[in-house]
């Protein structure tokens, strides 16, 4: 249960957001190693060949359950980040847009796991499922940390499996 480890920040970045800390989770080494073993209990490793983390919170649980379960890591990074040939993927938010990119040759044919640290209305990991996609990956799953259900963000993602480790 990691659910103790999460700190409520309200208000943040703006008013009306109920920010969900994950850095006392990181902090604690009991809590760091039972995010990544639930994880990494949570997904059938011979179900995927390659984990891919969305920028940047995606990338410290993303790296972290690749080394575990001796896999791979591709990273999803905002614009401008990536130095080889990138493909973009704009997505909505509650106000205006955000982009994110992927390296062309990241996941050729391969079947790709999408991490990120949490699940709120779905556009950043629809956004990260197509991307996997545009280059060629095949995005079976997805798992994040933290999902707030309420903002139905799994409807979003079609039929990729989506695993989480806390409900709210
Ligand atoms: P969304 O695209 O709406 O599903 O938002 C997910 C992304 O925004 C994730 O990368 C989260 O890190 C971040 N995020 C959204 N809402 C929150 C929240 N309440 N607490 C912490 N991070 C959030």
């Amino acid at each position: 249960m990691i659910e103790k480890y999460i700190r409520d920040v309200p208000d943040f970045p703006k008013e009306g957001i109920l920010f969900k800390d994950i850095t006392p989770l990181l902090k604690s080494p009991e809590g760091l190693a039972l995010a990544i073993s639930g994880m990494a209990e949570a997904v059938d490793p011979d179900s995927f060949d390659l984990v891919c983390g969305i920028e940047s919170r995606g990338f410290i649980f993303g790296t972290a359950l690749a080394h575990k379960i001796g896999k791979g890591f591709i990273p999803i990074r905002k614009p401008g980040k990536l130095p080889w040939k990138t493909t973009s993927q704009s997505y909505d938010l509650e106000y205006g847009t955000d982009t994110l990119e992927i390296h062309e040759d990241a996941c050729s044919g391969q079947r790709v796991l999408v991490v990120d640290d949490l699940l709120a209305t779905g556009g950043t990991m629809a956004a990260g499922l197509e991307l996997v996609r545009r280059v060629g990956g095949d995005p079976i799953a997805c798992i994040v940390a933290i999902e707030l259900a309420m903002l139905k963000g799994r409807e979003r993602l079609g039929d990729v499996a989506v695993h989480t480790l806390m409900t709210v």
